[in-house]
């Protein structure tokens, strides 16, 4: 296959191809591509070729687009790392994933350098600044004198991306996606999404995630636009849609609920918001059903280079659970603890066989082997399929609460919890017990906490909620082993870059003395 970016340059090269929200700078793809030739021409120059493992350390920003393109261009294997990590774990992902060569701009060359200093191994990694670099130790791209790229034919089953995992259960992994992996995501998905031609998709998700990535990939093969934010804000992402006309964006639960609690609803150029990474709550797409949001409610992981299930707004709007039926190309089987097939209506552990999933963790063979049953890849999630295929993802198969020999599916009590008119969010979990094995343990938003970020008008000094409340109506809605024993009050949830709860951090919350009081009962 040929490179995307170049082609769609000469079939369409006044197209729109993307849209700096912050400057408003408009770049057509004959722009974009005369943006990547210089780029790729530089790298070159400073050593980056085909099969180059290229970490890349940056913001959101023009440059990191024209990155993506120039590592496709080049044949190269493009790493995409965490703008926010320590040089510690910058470190770390380069070991991980073979990093050679790096590019960073001004904020990240600090960390960055420091990264590649620190190494125990003698091989130098070098870095490259997309800015003036602040030391001697990046070397500044505009320095470089171009060369000459033509476009390196792709192959289809190459490593394309190294893209770390968000590591909820435990260190990122680093997940090796083909071209194969992203052609077949992205057509998927468009059959799923649907594509207009005059689609405007807004991204504020970051670059080192899928969510972030997969539309930047795929606009030269849609032909479509991107609206690029540099960050996420609540109130000033619904402004740049409302400003930029965007039809469609990507968004983790947290986002939407902040963006409908700043602004009441979204703007109605929208017709695709798709909403992953992390379950979604029923009352969040009951609001959208509300105002008119158009989610469409998606399950998807790295490793499957995106969207695995994806229910159209009408499907979630009818069953707010569910993730809608699986993407074409994509099988979902549900698999019992041996890896035996369970029929529709019981519950087990995902498995997935689709040309998106990934040929394995870069470096980690056992990682690797451990994943891939007979079935297919096994997601680690649990779901459950209904007889007309519309599937519904439970919880992670860690994350099962067993308490008194019963086990709990901490995303079901959390729902009830939520569903408490005082309550505004929830997270459960299991904190080791002596008596119960695991103690159901509920970390709880109150809706003032909440709003008091919006009107600032919180000097009610009674209490923000009433645990034995909470109980109360909890008690009516579940069996008595699912109930918490401990509930404990929080300002927010604590949740990892992608959205997802940071179970972890949430466990911590109840290891002092002080925690939380045991309910009356
Ligand atoms: P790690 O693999 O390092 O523990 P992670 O699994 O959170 O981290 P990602 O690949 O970013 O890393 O996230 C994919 C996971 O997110 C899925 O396996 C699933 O657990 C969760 N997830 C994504 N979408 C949904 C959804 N709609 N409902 C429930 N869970 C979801
Ligand atoms: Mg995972």
């Amino acid at each position: 296959m040929r490179d995307w970016l170049s082609h769609r340059a000469r079939i369409e090269p006044s197209g729109e191809a993307l849209v700096v929200a912050r400057s408003g700078d408009v770049f057509t793809f004959e722009d974009l591509d005369t943006l990547v030739e210089d780029l790729a021409g530089r790298l070159a120059a400073a050593g980056v070729g085909a099969g180059t493992h290229l970490g890349a350390v940056l913001d959101t920003r023009l440059e990191y687009v024209c990155l993506i393109h120039a590592a496709m261009r080049l044949g190269a294997r493009l790493v995409p790392i965490g703008d926010e990590l320590t040089s510690r774990e910058l470190a770390g992902q380069f070991e991980t994933a073979d990093v050679t060569t790096v590019v960073c701009g001004a904020e990240t060359e600090p960390a960055v350098v420091d990264a590649t200093e620190g190494r125990e191994t003698t091989e130098r990694i070098s870095v490259l600044s997309v800015d003036d670099p602040r030391t001697s130790g990046a070397e500044a791209l505009s320095q470089m004198e171009p060369e000459t790229v033509s476009p390196a034919d792709w192959a289809l089953h190459d490593t394309t991306l190294v893209l770390f995992t968000s590591g909820t259960t435990g260190d990122p992994k680093a997940v090796q996606l083909t071209m194969q992996n992203l052609l077949a995501s992205a057509v998927a998905s468009a059959f799923r999404l649907g594509i207009d031609p005059d689609d405007r998709w807004l991204v504020t998700l970051s670059l080192h995630h899928m969510g972030g990535i997969a539309p930047i990939l795929r606009l030269p093969l849609y032909g479509t636009t991107v609206v690029l934010r540099q960050s996420f804000d609540a109130g000033a992402t619904v402004d740049d849609i409302d400003r930029y006309d965007a039809t469609a964006t990507s968004l983790v639960p947290t986002m939407l609920r902040r963006m409908l609690a700043r602004r009441g609803t979204l703007p109605d150029s929208l017709r695709v918001v798709l909403l992953g990474g992390a379950p979604a709550s029923t009352d969040l797409i009951e609001r959208c059903r509300d105002y008119s949001v158009p989610v469409y409610p998606t399950y998807g992981m790295t490793e499957t280079a995106s969207q695995i299930a994806t229910a159209s707004p009408a499907e979630a709007f009818e069953a707010p659970q569910s993730v809608g039926r699986p993407l074409f190309f994509t099988d979902v089987t549900i698999v019992d603890e041996a890896g035996a097939p369970l029929p529709a209506g019981e519950s087990g552990e995902i498995v997935v066989e689709a040309p998106t999933v990934t040929p394995g963790y870069y470096g980690d063979a056992d990682a690797t082997a451990d994943a891939f049953g007979q079935h297919g890849f096994h997601t680690g999630d649990v779901g459950v399929r209904a007889a007309d295929g519309v599937l519904t993802v439970l919880n992670r198969l860690d994350d099962r609460i067993l308490t008194g020999g019963k086990n709990v599916d901490p995303g079901e009590v959390a729902d009830v919890l939520r569903a408490h008119p005082t309550v505004y969010d929830a997270a459960v979990v299991g904190v080791p017990d002596a008596e119960w094995g695991e103690r159901v343990s509920a970390l709880v938003v109150p809706e003032r906490a909440h709003r008091s970020d919006v009107d600032a008008h919180a000097d009610d000094p009674s209490d923000p909620l009433d645990r034995d409340d909470v109980l109360a109506f909890a008690r009516e809605r579940l069996a008595g082993f699912k109930l918490p024993k401990t509930i404990a009050i929080a300002e927010s949830l604590p949740r990892t870059v992608s959205g997802t709860i940071d179970r972890e951090a949430v466990r911590a919350q109840f290891s002092g003395a002080d925690a939380g009081q045991p309910p009356a009962g």
